[in-house]
């Protein structure tokens, strides 16, 4: 078990988030339905490409993230199992292709893309396809159904762009990476600022956290493990950076293994990424992603 957690952990560190990357998005990802209530459903695979949420009501689908766009007839199927109503939104947590890359297919069925203004600028950038119709800069709320869904930007931690789609009904949370079961790619993060993004997240009244990648999971314990991760990690990495240290030697010396009782991907080696762009934003706050 906890090999598997390590594995999905490298894979996470290695894989995620890469838009361009070749390892994932190359096949469709095995999907099967988890039935979270009577209208809410998580379509989940194998830790890579991040979970979709389903939002099912009389006036039709909200999706929380569409996975990459090869995954696109599979999120189909898997909908046509638990519904006929068409998807009229889709919500992306941040712009990764893991998370994103459904949106023309979904687009072209006639669904409304929403994300963070910054996510819709990085997506337009690097000309990633299916850019957002509806932006939000700090909160959106979407009545759909007689459902209420809310959408909160607390700051940046994962990506620029980060969102979470909170359901306060249901008391749930839909976190992309700023959460998930193990630990998130780093290599366009703003590690200094996921602490307190995190604590605007627990803000929130929520008992079950419907995370980017992994499992679904009760309670607000992780998320504070997950805050005292990137704490350390932050504060080591810096520490290093102003003894001189190379980025790629603080990668090696960093040591978070502390971590591995609450969180076991903490026992996989630092992406070299991380460090990297710790680097190059104590040089310059508005540092592009290499
Ligand atoms: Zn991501």
């Amino acid at each position: 078990m906890n090999r598997r957690v390590a594995v999905a952990a490298l894979v996470s560190i290695a894989m995620l988030g890469a838009y361009v990357n070749a390892q994932f998005g190359d096949k469709p990802a095995t999907l099967d339905t988890i039935k979270i209530k009577d209208d809410l459903f998580v379509i989940h695979n194998d830790f890579v490409p991040g979970n979709t949420t389903v939002l099912v009501t009389n006036e039709g689908v909200v999706l929380v993230d569409d996975k990459f766009e090869i995954d696109h007839e599979s999120i189909m199927a898997q909908l046509k199992k638990i519904t006929n109503q068409p998807v009229k939104y889709v919500i992306n947590t941040h712009y990764h292709g893991d998370h994103s890359g459904g949106n023309p297919k979904l687009q072209a069925l006639g669904a409304q893309v929403i994300t963070s203004q910054q996510a819709r600028e990085k997506m337009a950038e690097i000309k990633q396809p299916g850019m957002a119709n509806v932006t939000l800069d700090n909160s959106l709320r979407l009545f759909i159904g007689g459902k209420r869904i809310e959408m909160y930007r607390f700051g940046r931690a994962h990506t620029d762009g980060d969102i979470v789609v909170f359901l306060p009904r249901e008391r749930m949370v839909a976190t992309g990476d700023m959460i998930t079961s193990a630990l998130s790619y780093t290599g366009d993060a703003f590690v200094e600022e996921w602490p307190a993004t995190l604590e605007g997240v627990m803000s929130l009244d929520f008992d079950t956290v419907l995370p980017g990648h992994g499992n679904v999971f009760k309670g607000k314990d992780h998320i504070r493990n997950l805050q005292a991760y990137w704490r350390d990690y932050y504060q080591q990495v810096t520490a290093l950076q102003k003894q001189g240290v190379s980025p790629e030697e603080a990668a090696k010396r960093i040591d978070l293994t502390k971590h591995a009782g609450a969180i076991p991907a903490a026992k996989a080696p630092i992406d070299p990424r991380g460090v990297d762009r710790i680097y190059d934003l104590a040089a310059n706050p508005n540092a592009p992603v290499r």
